[in-house]
């Protein structure tokens, strides 16, 4: 990633979900790459604070900023707070997500709202609140799933239907911003190695033994498409998958 240094200098970005896992190997890379970084975070107060100091050791600002995505004033607040510490905002980087995996009928109205709520609602709403302040050149990145483009098997219905609104959200967004210079692209992780979905978890064996590469991936394999994305200026409306050849 080295060939990233500086090549988003001056830019400031927001990562939601930056306490932990591919959220705080992504801010982490951007600031590599030249950005000041927000990263939200619920619970991980903690953690959320050593990304930033890891941030700050790279010789960028970083703020941590407790915003839960599933409330739907705090998803949009957190892009303007940003803003506001950091004097603006170039990238916004859909990453908070919930998986909420089970049988068909074990799924409530309950784990349906509160999935749709982060992982779709807050999407929409931080996008909408971004657009607002975003600059020409700027991006909305958004992290999808690899189960929009193939479902394994059973259990994943939920989830995968609130990681696939979010590809039309992507796709929307680029016509909508289009004109103003403004991309909206998704990347779509593989089986990933963090809390969510550890490499030594229950299904692990099965998930590694479905990429075509035979492993699990890591949050800075993902975080560098991210910086590729966010300085990149001639892609827009497209769908990046980082899992490995998963959906291969
Ligand atoms: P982790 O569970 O390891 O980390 C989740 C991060 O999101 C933490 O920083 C957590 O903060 C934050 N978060 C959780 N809920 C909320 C909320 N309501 N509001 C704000 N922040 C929240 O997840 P991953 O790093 O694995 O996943 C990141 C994204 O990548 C998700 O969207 C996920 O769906 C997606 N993804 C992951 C894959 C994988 O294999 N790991 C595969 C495909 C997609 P805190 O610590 O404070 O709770």
């Amino acid at each position: 990633m080295t060939s990233d240094n500086g090549t988003l200098d001056g830019k400031v970005a927001l990562v939601t979900g930056g306490s932990r896992g591919i959220g705080a190997a992504t801010a982490v890379a951007l600031a590599r790459a030249g950005a000041d970084v927000a990263v939200t975070y619920v619970n991980g107060k903690e953690a959320a604070s050593d990304v930033v100091r890891a941030v700050e050791a790279l010789g960028r600002r970083g703020v941590a900023l407790r915003a839960d995505s599933s409330d739907a004033g705090e998803a949009a607040e957190a892009v303007t707070r940003t803003a506001s510490e950091l004097g603006g905002l170039d990238v916004l980087v859909n990453n908070a997500g919930v998986g909420v995996l089970g049988p068909l009928e074990s799924l409530s109205p309950q784990d349906v709202d509160r999935v749709l709520a982060v992982n779709v609602r807050a999407v929409f709403l931080a996008s909408q609140a971004a657009a607002a302040l975003l600059p020409e050149g700027g991006r909305i990145i958004t992290i999808g799933s690899c189960v929009t483009q193939r479902v394994p098997g059973p259990g994943a219905a939920l989830y995968a239907m609130s990681k696939s609104a979010l590809i039309g959200l992507t796709k929307a967004l680029a016509r909508e911003l289009g004109a103003r210079g403004i991309t909206a692209n998704i990347v779509h992780p593989g089986p990933i190695d963090t809390d969510m979905n550890p490499a030594d978890g229950p299904y692990a064996l099965d998930q590694a033994t479905a990429t075509a590469l035979g492993r699990f991936g890591t949050g800075a394999e993902v975080a560098s498409t991210v910086v590729h994305l966010a300085a990149a200026s001639y892609v827009t409306g497209a769908e990046f998958s980082v899992d490995g050849g998963y959906a291969a």
